[in-house]
Parts: C-alpha cells; structure tokens; sequence
C-alpha cells in the first residue's frame, strides 16, 4: 500500500488560473488539467507519492490535494 494524490475538484481553482501543482509536480504528465471541468486530475499510476502538489496547493491555500492509500 502506498499514498497517491486527490484532488477534491471542488476546492481546486484552475478555472482561475492556478496550475501550481502542475507546474511542480516531478512526474512528467502525472498532473493534468481536464480542460472540460477545468480541474486538476492525477493520473494515479504516475503518481510516486512525494506530496510536493499538496505542499503548494496548500501554501496557496487552496487545500484541494490530499494523499489517499492505494
Ligand atoms: S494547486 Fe490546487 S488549486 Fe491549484 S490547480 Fe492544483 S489542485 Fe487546483
Ligand atoms: S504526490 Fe508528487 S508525484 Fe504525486 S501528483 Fe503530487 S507532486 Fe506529483
């Protein structure tokens, strides 16, 4: 069992604009934005766990990434 990311699409605001877990995710293409929702989604099966996207989101406190057990 390990811990991957979850956005909780209701907190998440990249309809404004915000693509900081996108940006600092090390995991290419792991983060992306459905650009039907405008949300942030990760792709659990590129995720390694570090928890740097919940560091930013919440440090711009948006609080919309949580780890989850896998
Ligand atoms: S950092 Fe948080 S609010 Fe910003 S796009 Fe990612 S999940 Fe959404
Ligand atoms: S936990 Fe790390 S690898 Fe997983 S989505 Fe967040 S920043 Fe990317």
């Amino acid at each position: 069992m390990y811990n991957v990311a979850e956005v909780n699409a209701e907190a998440c605001v990249a309809q404004k604009g915000c693509r900081l877990c996108i940006m600092y995710c090390p995991e290419a293409n792991c983060i992306q934005l459905d650009t039907q929702k405008m949300k942030a989604v990760i792709v659990e099966s590129r995720c390694k766990g570090c928890e740097l996207c919940v560091v930013v989101c919440d440090a711009a406190k948006h609080n919309a990434i949580t780890m989850v057990a896998r």
